[in-house]
């Protein structure tokens, strides 16, 4: 049972896990900081938490578990400002969607507490945002990747983990790395081809007319296009290495794909379809 929670960020991603845990009973006081007065009234009103802050001190302050959900360009100002006020026995955690940026923030920011830092992230979302778009079952059967540095104590990632799977989850610890490579390749790169795709026929003159036939294939595909802008861009800066390597493959594999095309290379097209098919049957 945690006493004291923290969420740093009330928006999908933190209120959803205050909600589950909330939902479990296995937090007393959840607290949640957020910088406008309507997200705190909001989150307040939703029952997301039970007492809302705009000063990062308070909320911080004797808490068991502080979880920051902030995009990840504000992490490192965060974290900067919670750290003289963390105690000796609190945990911090995080939901960034990539990995690296925020381990070097908070090796800056909290040099002390990096026994008590595990880094983190849930591997669940959805193309909303805001206190409004949270819900008690987002991380049900999802999967949380934790990815625990030198530092960090055993202790700490028990605790972690455990909350984690109070709310439903799974969870996988792996190197910093190996998960900004992973996420690079099955969200960040999905995402962006989504973002050009959907925003390159929205310059079109006949867009109107172009969408009006999108069929079911379209809308699924273009759904993660509908995501929010600060956050996206907060992903690509911070995980700009592994996304680069991931373009640079995408487009290898798009040149080939049109150099058959033009030349009516038809065995080359339905090898590259039968890979892909058979990749994602035998996996979904
Ligand atoms: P969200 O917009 O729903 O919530 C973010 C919250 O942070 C909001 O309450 C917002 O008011 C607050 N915030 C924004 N800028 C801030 C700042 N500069 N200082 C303090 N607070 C600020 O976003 P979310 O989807 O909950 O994402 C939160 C984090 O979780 C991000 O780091 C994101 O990369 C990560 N994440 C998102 C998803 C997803 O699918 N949405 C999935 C996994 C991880």
């Amino acid at each position: 049972m945690i006493d004291k929670l923290a969420i740093i960020g009330v928006g999908l991603i933190g209120g959803s896990l205050a909600l589950a845990l909330k939902q479990a009973g296995a937090v007393n006081h959840v607290v949640g900081y957020a910088r406008s007065d309507l997200t705190r009234q909001e989150a307040l009103a939703l029952g997301i938490i039970d007492e809302a802050t705009d000063s990062l001190a308070d909320a911080v302050r004797h808490a068991d578990l502080v979880f920051v959900a902030v995009p990840m360009g504000a992490m490192s100002a965060v974290f900067e400002e919670m750290a003289p006020h963390l105690s000796a026995h609190t945990v911090v955690t995080d939901g960034g969607s990539a990995k690296a940026q925020v381990v070097d923030a908070a090796r800056t920011a909290m040099r002390q507490q990096m026994p008590n830092f595990v880094p983190g992230h849930p591997i669940a979302g959805t193309e909303k945002s805001g206190p409004s778009a949270a819900f008690a079952e987002l991380y049900q059967q999802h999967r949380v990747v934790l990815t625990p540095v030198d530092e960090t104590s055993a202790e700490a990632v028990r605790l972690v983990e455990k909350v984690w799977q109070t709310a439903g989850a799974e969870v996988f610890c792996m190197g910093v790395e190996q998960h900004d490579l992973l996420l690079a390749a099955t969200s960040h790169l999905p995402h962006l081809l989504a973002f050009n795709l959907v925003g390159m026929l929205a310059q079109r003159d006949d867009c109107d007319e172009v969408l009006r036939y999108a069929a079911g294939g379209f809308r699924d595909f273009s759904r993660i296009a509908s995501s929010d802008a600060v956050m996206w861009r907060d992903i690509c800066l911070g995980n700009q290495q592994a996304i680069l390597e991931l373009m640079k493959q995408y487009r290898q594999g798009l040149d080939q794909i049109e150099q058959a095309i033009r030349s009516g290379d038809g065995d080359y097209l339905i090898d590259v379809f039968i890979r892909a098919k058979k990749a994602r049957d035998s996996r979904f």
